[in-house]
């Protein structure tokens, strides 16, 4: 047996995965929301029993080694090597022979290890007082400075260098390390001088950047941050990610704020699930990352324009992303490092309670901005919010916050309709055949009805051969070996339909009867009035296609052939 296989055998993928992904337990399997695609359904699994994970939204797929090198972003040899670290497990020598890839990224590691201590170093030596003294005066704690491993770049300029080159880092790595600059002749400098140093981490931990916040007020550069290396990609990395998804994932909740201080400082105020994008604007890599944690999200950006400006970019990409998105708001136009030194950490808890939903917080800003006591005013408020409720991507959601915010702003009910009537109608003419969302329901709702409910089966078979509107679902072979097997007389029942059916296939199924058991199941009602839409379906995409036959036929002046089209149309409307 190879070092893979053994540490294969050692390794549970159900318990690596739990880091990173929400799991619930679904009878022999594990399910939750991938985070390699964005969904609001779970269509991530793991098998226990076959250590094998996969995705039927997006077809991710593999063992755990495979798992670990796709979320971490890792090649093969460091995702054996951080699977046999993390589970005490020693190398044998000859699979240190890894590729070259792996060897400039492991002493980029090192190199940020060695800064990492380095940095740490200064703050605590003699150097440091008078910035420790600095920080404390912030009022960030002895314990915080250890937790976070803060740190100072002195200002030589290159004391890390000379550390770097002593240990044998050869130039071209140094070059690619983020931690030099190069002059124009050749030399090189310590990026990082005269500042408070902030190490930035990846979800495991390791170091693979740097903050630096400037300690002279003349440095033009306030913050100055590492560049991007082969290990830093800046829209992948959230701040404290590492070690606030624990509580995260306990608490179900995230706070996003915007700065390395104002997580010290929630932090400090034992709010413990805190990051900060690292002074980047919010990407959609920075979500998913927060969101297999946790799907709610409490936003507490900075209350100055800049703020509400970053603000209001992310929370369109939020809602893409369908997170829960809830505001926290500070009174006093305070930043949540600057709240909780004022207020304590139990007034900071308080407001994060007590965070509005965004639509909510919304609504609250229409209500100070309108005058709510003439109709008018109301309508106008309802009006204002109809461009962030339209962002919605889920037809339902929509509604039903229109009509949640219509009532919360006192605006009569009907005008909500009429509003998504009209929208309704300008998407139909725009968009001719808005069909796979109907027709992915239609596959979860059927299929498992008519593999384990034989009475469901009796009343909707005979239904199902005269819809059209089947041929349409990638499911329709299940569809007819179900009505081959049923005309045949044979058993019907998961196992025998899965033998029947080509392997891809065989997937679906297998994926969509799980579900069903995992969801309590649909009832033949349910089933009825599947068939119902199908039919509808399948006659207004009839009418649809008539009608734009008809009008080519008329711009082309075809008039005979139109004439005939629309004989076709009146009788079958
Ligand atoms: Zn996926």
């Amino acid at each position: 047996m190879d070092f893979k296989e053994q540490l294969r055998a050692q390794v549970d993928i159900v318990r690596v995965a739990s880091d990173y992904v929400r799991l619930r337990r679904v009878g022999n399997r594990y399910s939750g929301l991938c985070p390699f695609h964005n969904e609001k359904t779970p269509s991530f699994s793991i098998s226990a029993e076959h250590q094998f994970f996969r995705c039927f939204g997006c077809d991710a797929k593999g063992d755990v080694f495979s798992f670990v090198m796709m979320i971490e972003g890792l090649t093969f040899w460091e995702a054996l090597k951080k699977l046999a670290d993390q589970h005490g497990i020693a190398l044998p020598k000859q699979s240190l022979a890894s590729d070259e890839e792996t060897r400039l990224r492991a002493a980029l590691y090192e190199m940020h290890e060695i800064a990492f201590e380095h940095f740490r170093r200064n703050l605590a030596g003699p150097n440091g007082d008078s910035v420790r003294t600095y920080v404390a005066k912030r009022g960030v704690t002895e314990a915080s400075v250890q937790k976070f491993g803060l740190g100072l770049a002195d200002g030589s300029g290159r004391a890390l260098l000379r550390m770097l080159e002593q240990r044998g880092f050869k130039p071209e790595q140094l070059e690619v390390s983020g931690l030099v600059g190069k002059r124009d002749d050749g030399s090189f400098y310590d990026r990082f001088r005269n500042r408070l140093i902030f190490p930035i981490q990846n979800e495991s931990g390791k170091t693979i950047a740097f903050g630096g916040r400037a300690l002279d007020p003349e440095d033009k550069a306030k913050y100055l941050n590492s560049p991007e290396t082969k290990i830093y990609k800046k829209s992948n990395v959230l701040f404290n990610l590492n070690r606030a998804k624990e509580t995260a994932m306990k608490l179900d909740r995230i706070v996003l704020v915007e700065g390395y201080m104002d997580v010290i400082g929630a932090w400090q105020a034992g709010i413990t699930e805190v990051v900060a994008s690292c002074g980047t604007a919010l990407t959609t890599e920075q979500i998913r990352a927060m969101k297999r944690h946790s799907q709610n999200l409490h936003l507490n950006f900075d209350p100055d324009a800049a703020g509400a400006n970053a603000a209001e970019r992310s929370i369109k990409l939020l809602l893409d992303e369908n997170v829960r998105v809830r505001i926290v708001e500070l009174e006093g136009g305070l930043d949540p490092d600057e709240y909780c030194k004022q207020h304590g950490g139990e007034a900071y808890h308080q407001r994060i309670a007590g965070a509005k939903t965004y639509f909510y917080w919304l609504a609250d800003r229409a209500r100070a901005r309108f005058n709510m006591r003439e109709p008018q005013g109301r309508v106008d408020a309802f009006q204002f919010l109809l461009p962030a409720i339209q962002g919605l991507n889920d037809k339902l959601e929509r509604v039903a916050v229109a009509n949640d915010l219509a009532s919360y702003l006192g605006v009569a009910p009907g005008l909500v309709l009429d509003h998504f009537r009209k929208v309704a109608a300008d998407r139909v003419e725009r968009s001719p055949a808005p069909r796979t969302e109907s027709s992915r329901a239609t596959d979860r709702i059927l299929l498992p009805l008519l593999v384990n409910d034989s009475e469901a089966r009796a009343q909707l078979i005979d239904q199902l051969r005269d819809i059209p509107a089947l041929r349409q679902l990638s499911t329709a072979p299940v569809f007819d070996t179900l009505l081959t097997m049923h005309d045949a007389g044979e058993t019907i029942s998961f196992n025998t339909l899965h033998a029947r059916i080509p392997t891809p296939l065989q997937d679906i199924l297998a994926a969509i009867i799980l579900d069903a058991g995992a969801g309590g199941g649909a009832t033949i009602e349910d089933g009825l009035a599947c068939v119902e839409a199908l039919r509808r379906e399948h006659r207004e995409t009839t009418l649809r296609e008539l009608k734009s036959r008809i009008r080519s036929a008329e711009r082309e002046g075809r008039l005979a052939e139109a004439l005939s089209l629309m004989q076709q149309l009146s009788q079958s409307a």
